[in-house]
């Protein structure tokens, strides 16, 4: 392709409302462009490597087993009733009315559609297992787009579904397709970790979550360097008396109320106390099916909301609201303490809690704290458990040895369905008795989109983009330095039609450019492999050939051109 003719509007600037670098870069490259809120147009180089992106995921779920259809974009509302999710999806799932005032909605997933397919054609035992497939747009109405691709509102997504007659065999294909996305991110040149995950309100037995370690990532992970265990910090478990949780001293002195006037924050009264934020307990108020509780946490550590959800059997927890409290314990929030605490259900306290001797609480009163507070003897919660989120150096629940922390970006998600869509749907089977059972499901995702900005958050430096060469657009760019010099011309044209020849993706920068623009516009977009012609090198019979992210220039004859476009080759 020729830059002249090719769709490439790059940039100088950077867009002011683009948050993040693969925003930006997408932008400044010429790859996407706003159209609206969480949607975009994808230019002819996003596109390129959005396809390489599907390939590599066409390739490797073929190889697994599954097969690639095409459902629709737009779904009769008659089958999300049938799986209740029709009231259940909340203001995401973007509803419309046909003109015969027949209800539809805009896809965000696919698992009613697939099952209303699957049971009407699928009968027997004999055609499980089954595995669909498909690459299509998705539209959920994200009440905060943000990040450009990395949430979206209309985005592209691989989702894939499996069919089984038993829960052995539905193992047997979430393993699978488990193996197939550890190869897709491999070959996609993106580091990630396969994570334990929550698996919801709906119950599921097995959830994983694909996630690429960015600093920019939505999505905290934990991983032990010894083992490899990894979750999701909501999900990593903490056993009793972590690492972390350290004794803060001997109990021996007696509680004693101090005065702290003005001070409602934690740090605020570790500062003024004199105490580190971990000797300080944490009294949070939880509304939960419309009770309260009091959940106690250490001054340094974070409430895990899933953790707590799932200790109260229900399906969302949430922080009480302020009169609500005060009406309920007659304190107003900030001064509360576990030390004759009224009008709550329960006192649920975080293991960590257990472990301190000499602490501070709140005191039920205004401007007034406790000191010198023992968990045990000053109060005791009604229980003990686990509801904090991890943090570095806690000890992993498998091995026992440290945890770190990381950021992630989600990239794909497997997930154990079970019967959750085939049973009120009637997705059902006969086995070889005759006997009908709703069919096991799995539903596994990958952000197609979302990889592309995935990794460029991993793949840039200030010039711009380094696309692993897997994913890159383009393989290799000619740049003519002097378009005034015919030799100079007349050698790149050379060049590109070998390369092409050859079957390697070239782009050559044929436009009236200045050398410097041309380099600028090649780093920005990252293609891997760049051939500089210059006025100098081609009367030598040489071209400058560097690699996006390696550092030195390499000086290779084009003569024969066979030569040069080996080189090209072992460098892709
Ligand atoms: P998130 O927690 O980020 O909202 P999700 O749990 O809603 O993700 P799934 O329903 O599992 O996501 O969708 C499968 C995959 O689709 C995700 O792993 C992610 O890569 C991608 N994805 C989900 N929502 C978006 C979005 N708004 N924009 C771009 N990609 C998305
Ligand atoms: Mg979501």
């Amino acid at each position: 392709m020729r830059l002249s003719r090719l769709h490439m509007p790059t940039l100088r600037e950077v867009p002011k409302d683009a948050e993040i670098t693969s925003h930006k870069l997408l932008l400044r490259g010429g790859f996407i462009r706003k159209v609206a809120a969480g949607i975009y147009d994808y230019l002819p180089l996003a596109r390129r490597t959005l396809r390489k992106i599907e390939n590599i995921v066409r390739e490797e779920l073929d190889r697994a087993g599954a097969q690639e259809i095409l459902m629709p974009v737009v779904q009769p509302s008659e089958l999300w009733e049938e799986s209740e999710r029709w009231n259940k999806y909340g203001p995401e799932l973007m509803r419309m009315t046909d003109r015969k005032a027949g209800h539809f909605c805009l896809g965000p997933t696919h698992e009613e559609v697939v099952v209303d397919l699957v049971r009407r054609d699928v009968r027997s035992w004999r055609a499980l297992p089954l595995n669909l497939y498909q690459i299509q747009v998705k539209f959920r109405d994200e009440i905060r787009p943000r990040a450009g691709l990395m949430r979206g509102r209309e985005f592209i997504m691989k989702d894939a579904y499996s069919f089984d007659t038993d829960e052995a065999a539905a193992n047997a294909s979430y393993d699978a397709m488990y193996a197939a996305y550890e190869r897709i991110f491999t070959r996609c040149g993106l580091e990630f970790r396969a994570v334990e995950a929550d698996t919801g309100a709906i119950g599921g037995k097995r959830s994983h979550e694909f996630q690429v370690l960015a600093e920019t990532g939505e999505d905290r992970i934990v991983s032990c360097e010894q083992c490899g265990y990894a979750a999701n910090t909501e999900q990593a478990e903490l056993k009793p008396d972590a690492a972390g949780d350290i004794a803060t001293g001997e109990a021996g002195e007696a509680a004693e109320k101090v005065a702290t006037p003005k001070k409602r924050t934690i740090e605020d009264v570790a500062a003024f106390l004199n105490v580190p934020t971990s000797a300080m307990i944490k009294t949070l108020m939880i509304s939960a099916d419309g009770e309260l509780h009091a959940v106690l946490i250490r001054g340094d550590h974070e409430l895990n909301e899933i953790k707590l959800a799932k200790h109260l059997g229900v399906s969302e927890v949430a922080m009480a609201d302020e009169a609500a409290v005060k009406s309920a314990t007659g304190v107003p929030v900030g001064f509360l303490g576990p030390i004759e605490l009224k009008g709550v259900k329960s006192v649920i306290a975080d293991h960590s809690v257990a472990r301190i001797t000499d602490g501070v609480v709140g005191a039920n009163e205004i401007d007034q704290h406790i000191i010198h507070v023992a968990a045990g003897r000053d109060f005791n919660p009604t229980c003990y458990t686990d509801v904090r989120m991890a943090v570095d150096g806690d000890p992993c629940p498998r091995c026992g040895g440290a945890l770190r922390t990381y950021k992630g970006i989600e990239v794909g998600h497997v997930f154990f369905l079970g019967t959750r869509y085939s049973e009120p749907m009637k997705c059902n089977y006969l086995d070889e008795a005759g006997k009908e059972s709703p069919m096991m499901m799995g539903c596994y995702g990958i952000g197609i989109s979302r990889v592309m900005a995935a990794a460029i958050e991993q793949n840039h430096d200030e010039h711009g983009i380094t696309w692993p060469s897997t994913i890159a657009p383009y393989q290799a760019i000619v740049l003519p330095l002097q378009m005034n010099k015919e030799d100079v011309v007349s050698t790149a044209e050379q060049i590109y039609g070998a390369l092409n020849e050859a079957g390697v993706e070239v782009l050559l920068d044929d436009r009236n450019e200045r050398a410097g623009s041309k380099f600028k516009d090649a780093d920005l977009i990252g293609i891997p492999v760049r051939i500089a012609v210059g006025g100098r090198g081609v009367q030598e019979g040489v071209v400058e050939v560097k690699t996006r992210t390696g550092g030195d220039i390499e000086k290779v004859p084009f003569e024969p051109m066979s030569t040069l476009v080996e080189r090209i080759q072992a460098l892709l």
